[in-house]
Order: C-alpha cells, then sequence, then structure tokens
C-alpha cells in the first residue's frame, strides 16, 4: 500500500454526464424513479406494498413534541422485524425495523440529481421531507423512528437484528450528500448530532457493541472527511476491531454462549482483519468490506487493507456471477461455499452488487489495478441495470441467471425468484439503493491522485478533477470507440483502462500498460483515442462451478447476454449453442446459431439411452439487464454448447 499515491474519486457536483446509454438511465431515474419512489414513501402507489415511511416519521415527530410538552406517551413493543396492521397497535410504528433507511437512500438520490440539475420543485419536495424528518429527532441526537414511537427506554439494545446504526449511516450518506449538493446544513446537523451521540455511546469504557448490519462504519468515514472530526473515524475503526471479538457482544447482551457459525450471517465470526472468506449476509459483507477499504486508505492500516485483498480475491474468484451478482443462496441473502453459484437459486440481491461496487472503487482508490474496476463494470452493466424495469417502475430485488416461471410459483425453494419485477416492496431496500447508485455513476469513471488521473469507466461527459479537465466522448458500449480530451495545467499521466473482455485495442498515442491500464504522459491539452474491439464471443466458467459444465454464456462487450421465451419460445433448456456459431447484431438482439433438442416422446420418464434428435434454431439474445420486460417467460443466462 502506497499510501502516498492514494487516489480520490471526482466528486459528483464536478461531473457532468453526456452519454447516449446513461443519459437515458438518468432521466429514468430524475423523471420515472424518483418521483414514483417519493410517492411510494408517502403510500401513494395504487397496488404497491405500503412503505409506512413517511407515516413513522411523522408519527415519531408527534412523540416528540409530545414528549416536549410534557403529556405521557405510550410504549409498544420492539420485537420483531417487521410491524404491521395485523401484529401490532396502529399507533406503533410500521414496516421493517430499517425502514427510515429508504427515505434517507431516496434524499441521497435526489442530492446526486440536485448536483447535475438545478430542480426547485424537487428540491422543495427534499425539504419539506428533511423537515418530517428532523422533527422525529430526539434531544439528545437519537434519530431511529422504530424505538422513538414504540420504546425510548431500549434504544440500542438489539444492536444484531435492529437497524438503529443502519439506519443512521443512510442517514449520515443522504445528508452528506445533500449538503454538498445545496449547501443546506439541516439534515447534516441532524446526522452529525446523531454521530455525537454514537461516538459518545460506543468505544472503550462504553458500550463495547457494533452494528448488526454494516453501513454506520462508511458513513462515519464520510462525515469525518466532511468535517475532519476525528471522533467520526475512531468510532468507526471500533466497530470494525470489536466486530468479531470473544466473547461475542451480542452473546453477553443475550447472556449465552454460542459458536462462530452464529454469527456468519452479521461477519461477526471473527475479527473482521482475520477474514479470508466473504461470508453471510452479502449487502452485510460488502458493506463492512468497503468501510474496512475507507479506514485502511486513511489510517494506513496494511493489515486491514490485506484482510480487503483477500475478501475481494475471494469474491472475484470464487462467489461472483458472470453478472456481478454476489450472495448464491436465499438462506440468509448469503454468500454460499467457494464455487457455489447456482443460477436458478440465485439471490444475487441488486444491493449486495450495488456494495460490490461500492468496495471495488474503494479497492482501486488505494491501488489502482484494473481487476477492480472490471468488477464495477460486471455489476454496473447486469445485476445493477437489471433491477429496474424499462419504465423505470418495477424493480428486481433478486437477480437469478436462469427463470422458470412455474417454478418461481410453486416451488418454495425458488419464490424469491420473480418472473417479473414487482412495482413495490415492503422490503424496499433495492429500488432507492439503485437511485442513488445511478445517480451518482459518474463518481466510478474517473479518480486522480498527485501524479496521475485514472480512467475506470467510460461514460461520456466532462469530469472537473483537481489537476485537469476531462472530456470523455463515449461510444464504447457499440462500436468501443473512445475519444478522451484532456486539459492539465501541469505534466501529468494519464492512464486508460483497458477491459478485461478486450483482446484486440488500439491508441491514438505512445502508451506502457501498467496494471492493466494504458498509461500516458500528459502536459497541457491532449487526445487521446482509444478503440478497443467489441464482438459477441462465448465465455466459459470454471469447471469448479458444477452447474456450468459443457455451457457458456455470451457476452457483448461489458453485457452479459440471456435468451427469453419470449424470442426463443418455451423449454430454453432444451436449446444449445453451435460452438463455431457466427454471431449476428441486430436490433438489439444478438443472433446465432443453435440447435434445439426435440422434447422426449417417451410416456415414462425412462427409456434406453439415445442421442436425442436436434433441429438447427437461430437462437435470440438479449441484454441481461433488458430481461423480464415482456411479460412473465423464461430466461437463461447459461446454454449447452454443441461441440
Ligand atoms: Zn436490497
Amino acid at each position: 500500500m502506497n499510501e502516498k499515491n492514494f487516489s480520490n474519486h471526482i466528486e459528483p457536483g464536478y461531473i457532468k454526464i453526456s452519454d447516449n446509454f446513461w443519459n437515458g438511465k438518468l432521466e429514468l431515474v430524475r423523471k420515472e424513479v424518483i418521483p414514483y419512489q417519493y410517492e411510494a414513501l408517502h403510500d401513494r402507489v395504487p397496488g404497491a406494498e405500503k412503505s409506512y415511511c413517511i407515516e413513522n416519521f411523522l408519527k415519531a415527530g408527534e412523540v416528540i413534541k409530545k414528549i416536549k410538552e410534557g403529556k405521557s406517551v405510550p410504549s409498544y413493543p420492539v420485537d420483531k422485524w417487521v410491524y404491521n396492521e395485523t401484529n401490532c397497535d396502529k399507533n406503533a410504528f410500521h414496516g421493517w425495523v430499517f425502514q427510515d433507511s429508504d427515505v434517507y437512500k431516496w434524499l441521497e438520490g435526489v442530492a446526486y440529481l440536485l448536483m447535475a440539475y438545478a430542480d426547485d420543485n424537487l428540491q422543495k419536495q427534499a425539504e419539506e421531507v428533511i423537515d418530517i424528518i428532523c422533527a422525529a429527532q430526539m434531544d439528545n441526537g437519537y434519530l431511529d423512528t422504530l424505538y422513538i414511537i414504540n420504546n425510548r427506554d431500549e434504544i440500542f439494545s438489539n444492536l444484531k437484528d435492529h437497524h438503529e446504526l443502519y439506519c443512521f449511516g443512510h442517514l449520515a450518506e443522504a445528508a452528506t450528500a445533500f449538503y454538498k449538493a445545496t449547501g443546506k446544513r439541516k439534515l447534516l446537523d441532524a446526522a452529525l448530532k446523531f454521530a455525537d451521540l454514537i461516538c459518545d455511546t460506543f468505544g472503550e469504557n462504553k458500550i463495547k457493541g457494533y452494528p448488526g448490519h454494516e453501513i454506520a462504519e462508511m458513513a462515519l468515514v464520510k462525515l469525518f472527511d466532511l468535517t475532519g472530526k476525528k471522533d467520526y473515524l475512531k468510532t468507526a475503526l471500533f466497530f470494525i476491531n470489536e466486530r468479531g471479538k470473544k466473547p461475542y457482544y451480542y452473546d453477553m447482551v443475550l447472556g449465552r454462549e454460542t459458536k462462530e457459525d452464529n454469527y456468519h450471517y452479521n461477519q461477526a465470526h471473527k475479527e473482521p482483519r482475520k477474514q479470508t472468506e466473504a461470508v453471510g449476509h452479502a449487502v452485510r459483507a460488502v458493506y463492512l468490506f468497503s468501510a474496512m477499504a475507507d479506514i485502511a486508505k486513511r489510517t494506513g492500516d496494511e493489515e486491514l487493507y490485506t484482510a480487503c485483498l483477500k475478501l475481494f480475491d475471494n469474491i472475484e474468484n470464487k462467489k461472483m456471477y458472470i453478472t456481478g451478482g454476489i450472495g448464491a443462496t436465499v438462506d440468509g441473502e448469503a454468500f454460499s461455499f467457494n464455487y457455489d453459484l447456482p443460477n436458478d437459486l440465485a439471490y444475487s440481491e441488486t444491493c449486495a452488487s450495488i456494495g460490490l461496487i461500492f468496495f471495488a472503487m474503494r479497492m482501486l482508490e488505494i491501488s489502482p489495478d484494473a481487476h477492480f474496476a472490471d468488477v464495477i463494470e460486471r455489476a454496473l452493466y447486469n445485476t445493477v441495470l437489471s433491477s429496474m424495469a424499462e419504465d423505470g417502475k418495477a424493480f428486481f430485488y433478486v437477480n437469478p441467471l436462469e427463470v422458470l416461471p412455474e417454478a418461481s410459483h410453486k416451488d418454495s425453494r425458488k419464490y424469491h425468484v420473480k418472473p417479473v419485477r414487482q412495482k413495490w416492496f415492503s422490503c424496499a431496500c433495492c429500488p432507492p439503493n439503485l437511485a442513488r447508485l445511478i445517480t451518482s455513476v459518474g463518481t466510478y469513471c474517473l479518480s486522480e491522485n498527485n501524479d496521475m488521473i485514472f480512467i475506470h469507466q467510460y461514460i461520456g461527459g466532462r469530469f472537473t478533477a483537481k489537476n485537469a479537465q476531462v472530456k470523455i466522448e463515449s461510444d464504447y458500449l457499440s462500436s468501443g470507440k473512445v475519444k478522451i480530451e484532456i486539459n492539465s495545467q501541469k505534466k501529468t499521466g494519464l492512464a486508460l483502462r483497458v477491459p478485461s473482455w478486450c483482446k484486440n485495442f488500439s491508441f491514438s498515442k505512445e502508451y506502457k500498460i501498467k496494471n492493466g491500464y494504458a498509461v500516458f504522459e500528459i502536459c497541457g491539452s491532449v487526445t487521446v483515442e482509444a478503440i478497443f474491439e467489441i464482438k459477441p464471443k462465448l465465455i466459459k466458467c470454471s469447471n469448479k462451478v458444477r452447474e456450468n459444465i459443457g455451457k457458456a454464456a455470451v457476452s457483448y462487450g461489458p453485457f452479459i447476454y440471456c435468451l427469453e421465451e419470449a424470442d426463443n419460445g418455451k423449454n430454453l433448456h432444451l436449446l444449445s449453442i453451435n460452438k463455431n456459431t457466427d454471431f449476428e447484431i441486430k436490433d438489439g438482439f444478438i443472433t446465432a446459431d443453435g440447435y434445439k433438442e426435440a422434447e422426449s416422446n417417451s410416456v415414462g420418464l425412462y427409456s434406453d439411452y439415445n442421442i436425442d434428435k436436434k433441429d438447427p434454431v437461430k437462437l435470440h439474445f438479449v441484454p441481461y439487464y433488458t430481461w423480464g420486460n415482456r411479460g412473465e417467460n423464461e430466461m437463461e443466462v447459461y446454454i449447452r454448447v454443441k461441440e
């Protein structure tokens, strides 16, 4: 770890995206997703599951008002994960224990939009929501509507299962973004007050607990970066160092003694700096690892950084789907064992891929190596984009690689695999997380250190770095052509990522390859043009993944493609692709030569072995991120290869 040479991403306020592909996505988020989510948070979307988000903040605001007026306030139990009309009082908290975080994620997305587009109406909506949030904050800074509404005496009593510190994390991230976007401090002051309470509550000679669902660690680092207050960094590090220490904090609270297995789910089975395998709830895991990288970068903690490298390697090379999805099992929404990547049972939560992007970007900033940026690209263009419908009004939470609608309806092991996107979830972590990721997508494109500008993702736009102005014109996703205009006041290096999917590439200037980047010397105003040869191809999965033996997936640049019933008929499992096929690209489809096996015509299940008749067919593949936009149908990423 070369501490002097860390790079930093470009802040969203210094980025103006201008890109054929991404402008469409940003407009969708701006015009559809954000307004839709605003309505959903207010429970005004007909037919969608209720969120209770704003309702809870209003209820908590009433509680605070009554307390200030010296009136008595009732208490309700805080003993569940989810509270609804049937299991709790109508005046109590409703929704999941982490419900507050949805509104914070919405606000963070709004903040990034406001950095790019002045929108008085949207800002006014956000400020009204902020007023509602801040009215619910307790005098000491505490802010979590479950405990404020239901029972103030039990605050921080169940860190393992409840999400007060998680909600704080999202509050702090939203507040930081909103302050940067508008200069308005109200939400930031609320977040800082809560952060101060957390620093006063947790630490040596204080409560030695840590969040059950990580993110507070990352958020505290953001507040440290913004304010320079060392307590925030110290508390973030404290949370990391306490996690996994024996006897387990969670056991001590519960008065029991358990084995490591109990805490894989929370990555609390052993101390993070001793962890080498990504286990447990996938979103929690990558949020933890992101914070470890954050802290390693700011403190020069080599041990923490080494753990990050091992954990990243474990995910990238043993636990990641070809779509950049992670978390193979629904059981605990978790990582499975190495090389266990079932296509049809995949969990692959949208939020987990978003968290993987966070982790990879932090690793890039510590030490730029193209494979981190390749992982960002894989997750971004496949799992993350797949989660949103073409109209921005429905979302996938789970992102499988193979879907048979009948199985999703009839097999309880696959109930989590939805054949079509849903409008809104009561547990709606993914849609607002997606909105904040897409609205900040430019921050994953560039980073800079003292002597180098790194371009990690070829998204068109203008980027104002500290040492240079950069303009990217990108046709990367279609022709593979990219033009970079850079204007640097001083002599600097320019490093352009060579994507791992590209074997033939050329640049208009002389370069040297280093860590997967083509490196140029730049001074003054310079233009570099790049051509990355982009063509469809078959991708093989390691045969250590038993699922995919004899199969291949089709890729085109960063996109993974899939087969859908809408284009190829039912029974996708009977299809195979010709190993030597030519590919044709037309109207968004990739067409290839393949075969369809005749359906068995024997009456029973079993007969003497013979080779089934195969008829030649044209196979039509669509980008994975577009699947499921034409009603319920079968889908498959991997197809058998006919040698
Ligand atoms: Zn999610």
